[in-house]
């Protein structure tokens, strides 16, 4: 069965440590490809005051040299809110036969539970949930609980599976697009944390 990896996020704008969450879902769970999915209308916060196409160039950019790496435009291009709902099931529609394995990090999943339609989106795909310094999972409501229970495997080529989440096996990678983009503010190099600093800086976005 083909396995392909979701990522989505708002990339404002994509840092190493995305890539590197990318590179981990691809490589131990041996998926086909990984799609990066930058946001267009995001329903649960404020829109960046970068373009969603230009986040989505510079997702393109950083990962044009990734094997199995894709930067998906769908979220861009759709016009109205966004919801991660549509988007899975699109994709679910687009590729009937495969399973989608899809990738948030811990801030993300200790408030899953408000995002829309979150119960049936656990349904859809096997869910990867990656650690993240600063969010310790001992804080999760109940009812997020209750669902990782009853659905939690250990992440293996083996185990994935429609409605199965797990903790993916990653570093835990102190980055975030907040602290880029107020580094960014202060004219700092950001270079170590995303590779696209060249054309950000170009740019002059981000009041560089
Ligand atoms: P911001 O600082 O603007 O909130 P961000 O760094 O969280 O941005 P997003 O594009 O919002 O980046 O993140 C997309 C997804 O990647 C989210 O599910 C988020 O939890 C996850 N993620 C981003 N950075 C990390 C990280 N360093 N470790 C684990 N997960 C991460």
């Amino acid at each position: 069965m083909q396995k392909i990896g979701v990522f989505g996020g708002t990339f404002d704008p994509i840092h190493y440590g995305h890539i590197e969450l990318a590179r981990c879902m691809r490589d131990t769970l041996q998926l086909d490809c990984v799609r990066l999915i930058p946001t267009g209308l995001p329903p649960h916060r404020a829109p960046s005051r970068i373009s969603p196409q230009q986040r989505f160039d510079w997702v393109k950019a950083a990962i044009a040299n990734e094997k199995g790496l894709v930067a998906d435009n769908r979220e861009v291009v759709r016009d109205g809110y966004c919801y991660t709902i549509d988007t899975l099931i699109e994709l679910q529609q687009d590729t009937l036969a495969a399973l989608l394995v899809w990738l948030i990090g811990a801030d993300s999943w200790l408030s899953l539970n408000r995002w829309h339609r979150w119960r049936e989106l656990l349904d859809i795909g096997h869910l990867l949930i990656a650690a993240r310094p600063d969010y310790a999972l001992e804080g999760l409501s109940a009812d997020l609980s209750a669902e990782f229970r009853n659905r939690s495997v250990i992440a293996n080529t083996e185990t994935l599976s429609r409605g199965k989440i797990s903790l993916l096996s990653s570093p835990l990678m102190p980055v975030s697009s907040t602290k880029v983009r107020e580094m960014l503010a202060r004219g700092e190099d950001v270079s170590a944390l995303t590779p696209v600093f060249d054309q950000i800086k170009a740019s002059g976005l981000y009041r560089f």
